[in-house]
């Protein structure tokens, strides 16, 4: 898949939340550019806008350098995005949320599930038999139903994620 500022937006926001898109929006396309230069072009105080640098560096879509100004004696910063690292990323985000949904998915099938019908919970079997079928929130029975309509969401949402996955590997 070629990377595009529309991808990396989307995956930058996922990943660091939509208070970094106008940085990224800058960063991108661009090379190393001074902390001057972003606080200058995106009218924001150096500390705030450090912490979104700081988010966007724990996910590696940007890199950091520093130079010495010979003159003045202090360190100037640099921030370079790497847009290559956004197909990374989006994939990572997908395989965990697939992971998190497979574990889910395995409870679904290996247990049966008892709701209350007030909605104040749900309980497995060993669960609700501890509490003779009785919700400990409100008293009301407890009643096994049908999962497979949760199972088959599950299901779903892990497709969908695998096949976003396979098209940013096209
Ligand atoms: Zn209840």
């Amino acid at each position: 898949m070629k990377v595009t500022k529309k991808f990396v937006e989307k995956v930058a926001a996922e990943a660091c939340g939509e208070d970094v898109v106008p940085l990224v929006r800058y960063l991108y396309g661009k090379g190393k550019v001074s902390e001057f230069e972003l606080v200058d072009a995106l009218k924001e105080d150096v500390q705030p806008l450090r912490n979104k640098l700081y988010l966007l560096q724990k996910v590696s879509l940007v890199d950091s350098s520093r130079k010495k100004d010979k003159k003045k004696g202090w360190y100037i910063y640099y921030w370079t995005f790497k847009p290559q690292n956004s197909i990374w990323l989006y994939k990572k985000t997908r395989e965990e949320k697939i992971e998190r949904l497979r574990a889910r998915l395995k409870r679904e099938k290996n247990n049966q599930y008892y709701p209350c019908q007030n909605q104040c919970m749900r309980l497995n079997f060993d669960q609700a038999i501890n509490f003779n079928f009785k919700c400990p929130e409100c008293g009301e029975i407890m009643y096994l139903t049908d999962n497979s309509e949760t199972i088959k969401k599950l299901e779903a949402e892990i497709n969908k994620l695998q096949q976003e996955i396979n098209k940013v590997e096209e």
